[in-house]
């Protein structure tokens, strides 16, 4: 298949002809193409973005704006099934996931910030009778939104119904391995009835294409979602132009059981749900760091195992699987960098630590697939490399704690502040850890819980800003202060 940018409502392949080749990652094979755009696609992007803020989107009356998010949500609702199989080919998440909470929840964003576009305001400020003083929120203009390959469409579309809600038009960058789903979603803009160039789909390589929209002066904001390490070349890169930035970045959460907790539910909690998930750990929010209290250590890691022995290794395509392939070939290396590692560190591996064709059948066709089984490392110290990296794999460490201060002290110990898990019955020591754990999403009894009116970012190196929720719509404003002279005496 071919797919091609959107750029000012027209299908175009990269100016140059350039292509990218898309790999199916549980076969290895290559399935598809798309354009490896570079800065003189992304310049027409960004001029047909400004031109429609310009002509089209900004002088359209919330409710219009609000009315083209809910067309677009229904669009996303028809496709649904299409868009949601293309996701799952290009970067191997479950089609359980994918039609189940991906495309749903993609839909019912939209619909959420069509709702907030109309109730978007400023403040009135008393400074004295005589002179009015107040705030307006304006747009910024054009918005540059870069997007990782875990969650492409899903990403795109909380950044997306923020930015235009705001009254934003927007350039999308999905990533090179995983672009297929949002460039067939750029198909549908017109469709839905969305005018050419409020939004545009580039593709093409991370250091050509979105180091061209971090850099361009036209481009007002920056909402970037992928590693620390983009972040800070992004960071030096928006400098010049000084340009806000908005950063989702990696992850190293800690997911603590104590004694107290209900242990079953806590397993899956701290397995299934947060780590040996369906697109195979590749989640920023994955719970990579188990901690466990000692007196139930064996019993829960007992439990972890049972439950990683039941994850189905397969074709993402069959309702069957419950855990698909790693994204790349370059990503299923950096994994198994780390399960060599684990033990040459000091770590035990308690199970798992296979990948590639060992995993299969002789004749299958997902030995080429860059699969790797749920495996759980144990260690007693946390300042081995396995806990403190993101690995961005099916791959965690179970480390053992002592009592609550021990626990707080390993669960911050690290560079990272996106998420936790706390699993307790214990109500004032939950509370207690939600207000001590340096992370932006803290979960109780629960984990990798999402939603979009629910806003969702991270602390320290993990990143600032926020998706989703009210804030993720502020963010994609600017304020503007008036005063008034209306005369006479104070
Ligand atoms: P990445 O940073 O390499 O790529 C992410 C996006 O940035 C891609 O579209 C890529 O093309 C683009 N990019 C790369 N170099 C760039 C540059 N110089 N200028 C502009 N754009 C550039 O990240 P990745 O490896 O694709 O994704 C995995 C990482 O993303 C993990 O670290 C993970 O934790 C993180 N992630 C975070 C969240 C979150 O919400 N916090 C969600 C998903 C993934």
């Amino acid at each position: 298949m071919v797919f091609e940018n959107t750029i000012d409502g027209q299908q175009l392949p990269a100016a140059s002809g350039a292509v990218l080749d898309s790999v199916d990652p549980s076969t290895g094979s290559v399935w598809a193409q798309l354009p490896r755009s570079d800065a003189v696609d992304v310049e027409h992007a960004v001029a047909a973005a400004r031109t429609a803020f310009d002509e089209h989107w900004r002088p359209l009356p919330a409710l219009a704006r609000a009315a083209h998010l809910r067309a677009l949500a229904d669009a996303v609702t028809s496709a649904a099934d299409e868009l949601a199989t293309l996701e799952t080919r290009d970067n191997g998440r479950i089609i359980a996931e994918t039609t189940t909470f991906d495309l749903p929840a993609c839909a019912e964003m939209l619909r959420f910030f069509a709702g907030a576009a109309d109730k978007i305001g400023g403040d009135t400020v008393e400074i004295g009778p005589t002179s009015f003083n107040f705030t307006l929120r304006e747009p910024i203009g054009v918005v540059g939104l870069i997007v990782p390959w875990n969650a492409p469409l899903s990403i795109a579309c909380a950044k997306l119904g923020a930015a235009l809600a705001a009254g934003n038009t927007v350039v999308i960058k999905p990533a090179e391995q995983a672009s297929c789903s949002l460039l067939r979603f750029g198909a549908l803009l017109g469709e839905a009835g969305l005018p050419p160039g409020v939004v545009n789909v580039v593709a093409g390589l991370g250091e050509e294409a979105g180091d061209a929209l971090v850099a361009h002066p036209g481009v007002g904001r920056i909402s970037f979602t992928g590693s620390t390490d983009t972040a800070r070349i992004i960071s030096e890169r928006a400098a010049p132009t000084l340009k806000p930035l908005h950063f989702e970045l990696g992850g190293k959460s800690p997911n603590i059981v104590f004694a107290d907790a209900d242990l079953d539910a806590a397993a899956v909690g701290v397995s299934t749900m947060s780590v040996f998930t369906g697109n195979a750990g590749q989640t920023c929010i994955a719970g990579s760091r188990i901690l466990i209290q000692e007196a139930v250590f064996d019993e829960v890691v007992e439990r972890i195992t049972k439950l990683a022995a039941g994850v189905a290794l397969g074709d993402p395509l069959d309702s069957a699987t419950t855990m698909g392939p790693i994204v790349s070939s370059e990503q299923l290396d950096r994994v198994r960098s780390y399960l060599e590692l684990g033990p040459t560190e000091g770590a035990e591996l308690v199970f798992g630590g296979r990948s590639g064709p060992e995993l299969f059948a002789p004749n299958s066709p997902l030995r080429n697939g860059y699969y790797v089984e749920p495996t759980l490392f144990r260690a007693e110290h946390s300042d081995l490399r396995i806990c403190q990296e993101e690995i961005f794999g099916p791959v965690a460490v179970a480390i053992p704690f002592r009592d609550d201060e021990d626990a707080l002290a390993l669960a911050n110990a690290t560079r990272y502040g996106l998420a936790a898990g706390v699993w307790t019955r214990d109500l004032g020591r939950a509370h207690r850890f939600v207000r001590e754990l340096r992370a932006g999403a803290v979960w109780v009894n629960t984990y990798r819980k999402v939603h979009w009116a629910v806003p969702f970012g991270g602390m320290k190196e993990s990143g600032y800003g926020r998706d989703s929720g009210w804030e993720s719509v502020l963010e994609n404003t600017q304020l503007k202060t008036s005063w008034i002279e209306l005369g006479g005496t104070s």
